[in-house]
């Protein structure tokens, strides 16, 4: 999938309450690609993040995959879009308490009425190192846990694009790094495209192509 984004702007509030969140950015991504966006805290990581993704819409601006303009679908068929298109991991893992890690991992592909692939399913968990964490509730799990839970749910519908919103802000430092390791070898390891957010330097170098936004501006970062 090819990921064209033109001056993707939002704007939040009202009069002087008025915050330019984003500032018309704009950014091409080949299929496969490992980009990286860094940032301080309120600078429009999340909000570039979710226009990016189709979670949300932009108050101006043009978004395609594959030359389909994504904000002419409806809600529906956006969220259908991206369900089988994308595959989205949170900082906060946003794991649904109540289900195993197993129904967690599941529910993207029966929220769409698909049979999952047990076998595949299994098969990731295992790489993700949780196959025999998959009957327990997300509470009985390690944070590092709860995110590859949570990445295994974002994998589970064999997405082409994958978007991690700081995926190792809640986890220290070692589970952090593997959890990487698993992101970049199920991202870009299989030809999918991966954009991460961090405010982890190391992790932001992991990247072949960097991005860094400041005040909602969005600027490729291209000296070594
Ligand atoms: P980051 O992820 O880089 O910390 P965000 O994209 O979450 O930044 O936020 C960018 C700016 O937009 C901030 O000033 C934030 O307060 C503002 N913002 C984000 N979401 C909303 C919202 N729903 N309503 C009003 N302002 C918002
Ligand atoms: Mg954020």
């Amino acid at each position: 999938m090819v990921i064209q984004a033109k001056d993707l702007t939002k704007l939040y509030g009202e009069g002087e309450n008025r915050v330019t969140a984003l500032d018309r950015a704009s950014l091409r991504l080949e299929p496969g690609e490992f980009v990286s966006i860094t940032g301080p805290s309120g600078s429009g990581k999340s909000t570039l993040l979710h226009l990016l993704s189709g979670l949300d819409r932009p108050t101006l601006g043009k978004l395609t995959y594959d030359g389909q303009d994504i904000y002419a679908l409806g809600d529906r068929e956006l969220s259908a879009f991206r369900r089988r298109k994308i595959g989205f991991v949170f900082q906060q893992f946003n794991l649904l308490p109540a289900l195993t890690a197993w129904e967690n991992i599941a529910m993207p592909l029966l929220l769409d009425k698909r049979q999952p692939d047990e076998a595949y399913l299994e098969e990731l968990a295992r790489l993700l190192g949780i196959g025999d964490r998959l009957t327990h509730l997300p509470h009985a799990l390690s944070g590092g846990q709860q995110q590859r839970v949570a990445i295994a749910r974002a994998l589970a519908a064999k997405p082409e694009v994958i978007f991690a919103d700081e995926p190792t802000g809640n986890l220290d430092s070692r589970s952090g790094q593997e959890v990487m390791e698993l992101l970049q070898a199920a991202g870009s390891g299989t030809g999918k495209t991966l954009v991460v957010i961090t405010h982890d330097s190391r992790v932001a170098k992991l990247a072949r192509r960097r991005f860094s936004i400041v005040d909602g501006v969005l600027t490729e970062v291209t000296e070594e």
